[in-house]
């Protein structure tokens, strides 16, 4: 099974606060109408440096299927 890692984001717990935008090296995240923080899950390569920097721990990276 085709699978890979991908960020994802916990728009409830999300503060909006962009740190996560400027760390990602591939520019997968955005933050949507200043609201929360948004993945492009096909720029997303897993690295987890979003997870890292984020203040409300609010991003996880988990395995995907693709399928
Ligand atoms: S896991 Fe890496 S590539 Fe994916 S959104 Fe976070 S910083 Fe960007
Ligand atoms: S670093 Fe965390 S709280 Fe800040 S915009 Fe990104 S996901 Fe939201």
């Amino acid at each position: 099974m085709l699978s890979k890692k991908i960020a994802a984001v916990n728009k409830s717990r999300c503060a909006a606060c962009g740190a996560c935008v400027k760390v990602c090296p591939r520019a997968a995240l955005s933050v949507f109408r200043g609201c929360y923080a948004r993945v492009d899950e096909a720029m997303c390569v897993g690295c987890g440096r979003c997870a890292g920097v984020c203040p409300a721990g609010c991003i996880s990276v988990k395995e995907r299927s693709l399928v």
